[in-house]
């Protein structure tokens, strides 16, 4: 089969487009012929090898992937040749303490594709049977390749770490990006008001357009004093912020006090000066997030499958031009999701 793969670390140029062996179900697999994989941020830190993870090379990128059943292992039933199917990309233990405590993505044993296993820059890849699910008729691959991750990760950090209430008034840092566009169908499917930022003007049109109320170009306006401004001169409830550098701290600072800042990212700058005294003084909640739980992940991909949220695919493009792919990823040109279609 062909995969994308790279043999060192380093920039694009050491992507390969080539030729590997067919993998082959085992027990309790299936075989998935890949018809479209999301790319994410993460696949550039694997690849420049930034990312703290430990990988071997060569080796195949790509987090999270849907395409149709191409044969199955010894002992799978229920799954059949040509099913439509998603995978799950981390595939937790179930038999750690977070796992039996119902937070299966703090795992202490996840395997997620890209990392511990080779991941959906291929033609081909093997999963457990148990970590496949069908497609509806009416969603796409890329629609589900594109949705997995940045609609649960936006899920988790709203509903379930953030707490988000009807009427309530949500800033949403970077709406360009995967999770921030996602965010902000989310948070208005949850009945709040969406303040966003972005950094162009294309980018702050298509947020006006994904249904935010109101945008801030974070590069021309201070986001404290905008997001206050924006709404009647209050203070906002909630901040979904995966920026980090000197956007955590402006959005920080635009909370009402006792309100909640949720933060899954920090790309813009991961250390940096933190002044503890409002903090405590306007009992601010700052708190961690990372993508949801298999619950959560499958829950917001029913509601993708139902047409409740609608992943943006800004680019899809064949996987021989995986590189490209990553190109607009490094360059931040995407509003949403790109994909490659192998
Ligand atoms: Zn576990």
């Amino acid at each position: 089969m062909k995969a994308v793969r790279f043999h060192e670390h380093g920039g694009r140029d050491v992507l390969k487009y080539e030729d590997v062996p067919d993998p082959s179900p085992g027990e309790g697999e299936v075989l998935l012929r890949v018809r479209a994989c999301g790319l994410n941020h993460f696949d550039v830190d694997l690849r420049e090898n930034v990312s703290r993870w430990p990988i071997p090379l060569p080796w195949t990128l790509g987090v999270e992937f849907a395409g149709e059943i191409a044969g199955v292992g010894a002992g799978v039933t229920g799954l059949a040749e040509g099913d439509r199917v998603w995978a799950l990309h981390e595939l937790p233990c179930m038999a750690c303490r977070y796992c039996l405590e119902g937070m299966d993505n703090l795992c202490e044993n996840a395997r997620m594709y890209s990392v511990q296993m080779p991941g959906g820059y291929a033609e081909y890849v093997t999963a457990p049977a148990d970590t496949v699910f069908p497609l509806t008729d009416a969603m796409s691959f890329d629609a589900a390749a594109a949705g997995q991750i940045v609609f649960t990760t936006a899920w988790h950090m709203l509903v379930t770490r953030g707490k988000v209430r009807p009427g309530e008034t949500v800033l949403v840092s970077a709406a360009g990006s995967g999770v921030g566009h996602a965010a902000i169908q989310i948070a208005k499917f949850a009945g709040a008001k969406v303040i966003t930022t972005a950094g162009s003007q294309h980018k702050l049109d298509a947020a006006l357009a994904e249904g935010a109320d109101a945008v801030i170009n974070y590069r021309d306006e201070n986001v404290t004093e905008r997001a206050l401004a924006l709404n009647d001169g209050e203070p906002v409830d909630l901040v979904i912020e995966h920026i980090g550098g000197d956007q955590f701290g402006q959005c920080v600072s635009a909370l009402r006090k006792n309100g909640r800042l949720v933060t899954c990212g920090a790309h813009a700058g991961e250390v940096i000066e933190f002044d503890i005294i409002p903090l405590f003084r306007n009992e601010w909640q700052v708190i961690g997030s990372r993508t949801g739980t298999t619950t959560e992940t499958k829950r917001v991909m029913e509601l993708i499958g139902e047409g409740t949220f609608e992943p943006r695919v800004h680019a899809a493009l064949p996987l021989a031009e995986a590189a490209e792919a990553m190109r607009i990823i490094e360059d931040r040109e995407q509003f949403g999701k790109v994909i490659v279609n192998p």
